[in-house]
């Protein structure tokens, strides 16, 4: 499944997604998707975790893995960045859930890069503030209010993350997007078949095509 109809389930939990035509849409989704696989030059993952903390340690980050549980599982949150002091808290629950998830499936996947699929999400984030400037800021605000000769723009806050998974996708070169497996581990989390699951993505490849393509539309 391609990165794209993926990001737009991220971009349609924007506020402003609605006033937004689909030519803005495709360009939103465009440019986070670069703007995130752009700032991956330079920080590819060669499978060696410990560096790759230490590289981030001595950037002045901390590397937190905490215990918190997650009740609430339609906003799910695997790790977190926060800016004061910097730091990246990746919680265990997600790990454990990940490993479960990869061992049912049949596919071996290391414990180490299970974090380093967290670290990387969160160290986007780190970089944002750090050396990129936040995405939502770099790319065009969205008109959300027009008072006469008045506007009202605001920044798309869910192109951080649209941007943050390509960054990861990039530097991991991982051949899914990995707002895919979000997708897949949440509905099978709530015990959907399989069948099911893959109708899911089909909607999602649908819903953007519809919008990609408007001679189609209704
Ligand atoms: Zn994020």
């Amino acid at each position: 499944m391609s990165a794209l109809p993926l990001a737009l389930t991220e971009l349609e939990q924007d506020e402003v997604f609605p006033s937004l035509s689909a030519n803005q849409i495709s360009s939103y989704l465009d440019e986070s998707i670069r703007f995130g696989r752009e700032s991956a030059e330079g920080y590819a993952y060669d499978g060696n975790l410990t560096r790759w903390m230490d590289r981030m340690i001595h950037a002045g980050v901390r590397i937190r893995f905490a215990d918190r549980k997650n009740g609430n599982h339609t906003e799910w949150v695997r790790a977190q960045y926060r800016r004061k002091p910097p730091s990246i808290y990746i919680y265990r629950f997600s790990l454990e859930q990940l490993k479960q998830f990869f061992h049912r499936s049949g596919y071996r996947v290391s414990e180490n890069d299970l974090i380093a699929l967290h670290l990387f999400h969160e160290w986007f984030h780190h970089l944002e503030y750090s050396r990129l400037g936040r995405t939502d800021l770099q790319l065009p605000k969205a008109v959300k209010k027009r008072w006469g000769p008045l506007t009202l723009k605001q920044p798309l806050p869910r192109l951080r993350e649209i941007a943050a998974h390509a960054f990861t996708q990039k530097a991991m070169d991982l051949p899914w997007f990995p707002l895919w497996l979000d997708h897949l581990l949440l509905l099978s989390e709530q015990g959907w078949s399989k069948t099911r699951i893959r109708e899911h993505f089909h909607q999602i490849k649908n819903r953007y095509r519809q919008i990609m393509e408007p001679e189609e539309r209704r």
